[in-house]
């Protein structure tokens, strides 16, 4: 049988989670559908929150190393990380868990399991317990997220060879360690395995780190970052890799590194992620989606066809949560009748490396590129009291 409602929500991460809240909080007959027991998708389980605790015990382990310049010596840090792993597990449970209350609070009905698209107004859900479930929608939001790239160069499969998920789980603490990409994703978890004891070399095809990031403030963290790992490669492709039992065999091409065969115990291929819009059933709607795989959107996040909505890492850049958020009111908004349009001034962005880059807005070198004349104002941490207790005057 057919179960009718008013709104449906195919994927529950940042996106999905905050479409359906607001539409159940609007009054809204809502549907939410996702693969995992509760709400969360990628940033929860995944991606954002599991990296940010790593990231945390990087920055503990990283003081007190550092704390001996102020008087204090610890010893050697013991990391056991059974412990490390199931703390890890800890906060994504405590915050998924959170988010399944607050469905069931809002009489959300979720749907543990698959869904596919039958029509623009019907998507049937292949449930994680067994059997099917039909629902008839007036209303579609589509918010199935993003997973990591794998180029073909880089594709082989072997449990040495990591995405950033794989990662997170940190089964062991490798020798060598080799992250490919040098964009956010690789330097968080390259920085969190280099704090853990790791000797890091990170290899990038462009001439720098976090590219597209304003290069004075590139330059800050570069520093560091380099002081902590073994290489940063740029202007470097990775051209083969072949993983045994022992480790993994990778063909370097760069100004220092030329057809240069070096072994690795694990490698993490973090060069990009795409957008999930192979979703069974989206040929059988009018939805286009671009050469990228992005769902093509309005400024009210309607697609082409009429019913279906496209919010998150599934409608274009910036993948970021926030982004996602915003999206989802704008979406949910116009579904209620109100006027609304995703025209954001700024976008703020958070690197969480250490040290940490954030910006917002049109950022310097955007402005150099599109002739924009900008005025420059510094302020160096060197000149900032609280920068200076804490021993962190690298920056501005
Ligand atoms: P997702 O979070 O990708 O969720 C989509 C959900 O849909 C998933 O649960 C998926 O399983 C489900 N789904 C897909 N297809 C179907 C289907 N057919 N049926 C049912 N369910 C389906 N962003 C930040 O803003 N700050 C950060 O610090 C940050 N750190 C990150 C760190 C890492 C390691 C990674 C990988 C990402 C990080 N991000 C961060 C990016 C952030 O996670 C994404 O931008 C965000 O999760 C996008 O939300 P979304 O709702 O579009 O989709």
């Amino acid at each position: 049988m057919t179960q009718p409602t008013g709104v449906a929500v195919i994927g529950g991460g940042p996106g999905g989670y905050t479409a359906a809240f607001l539409a159940a909080d609007l009054g809204l007959n809502v549907t939410l559908i996702d693969e995992a027991p509760d709400p969360g998708g990628v940033c929860l389980y995944r991606g954002c929150m599991p990296s940010k605790a790593l990231l945390h015990v990087a920055r503990v382990l990283t003081e007190a190393r550092e704390a001996g310049k102020w008087g204090v010596s610890f010893a050697e840090p013991d990391i056991d990380l059974d412990r490390l792993r199931s703390w890890k597990n800890t906060v994504v449970s405590t915050l998924t868990g959170g988010l399944g209350q607050l469905t069931r609070q809002r009489n959300i009905d979720y749907l543990e399991g698959r869904a596919a698209l039958v029509d623009a107004h019907t998507v049937v859900v292949t449930m994680t317990d067994g059997g099917t479930r039909e629902i008839s929608f007036d209303h579609g939001i589509l918010a199935t997220g993003s997973r990591p790239a794998r180029p073909a160069a880089l594709a082989s499969e072997h449990d040495r060879i990591l995405d950033s998920t794989a990662a997170l789980e940190i089964n062991r603490v490798p020798d060598r360690f080799l992250v490919i990409g040098g964009g956010y994703i690789g330097l968080e978890l390259g920085s969190v395995y280099a704090a853990l004891g790791a000797a890091v070399t990170v290899v990038e095809m462009t001439s720098t780190l976090l590219p597209g990031v304003d290069a004075d403030l590139v330059r800050v963290f570069s520093r560091r970052f380099r002081s902590v790992t073994e290489a940063v490669l740029l202007d470097t492709m990775v051209t083969q890799l072949t993983a045994d039992d022992e480790g993994v065999t990778v063909r370097l091409d760069g100004p220092t590194v030329a057809f240069n065969d070096q072994r690795f115990d694990e490698v993490l291929v973090a060069v990009g992620r795409v957008p999930n819009s192979g979703i069974t059933g989206l040929g059988r709607t009018a939805v286009e989606v671009d050469a990228r795989g992005f769902v093509r959107v309005d400024a009210q996040q309607r697609t082409a066809e009429p019913s279906l909505f496209a919010i998150g890492d599934l409608a274009g850049e910036p993948m970021l949560a926030h982004k996602a958020f915003h999206e989802a009111r704008v979406a949910v908004e116009t579904i209620a009748g109100h006027k609304v349009a995703f025209e954001p001034m700024v976008i703020p962005a958070v690197v969480f490396t250490d040290p940490e880059i954030a910006w917002c807005g049109l950022t310097e070198t955007e402005a150099k590129a599109e002739g924009t004349v900008i005025a420059i104002a510094r302020f160096p941490w060197g000149a900032s009291g609280r920068a200076v207790t804490l021993s962190r005057t690298d920056g501005m």
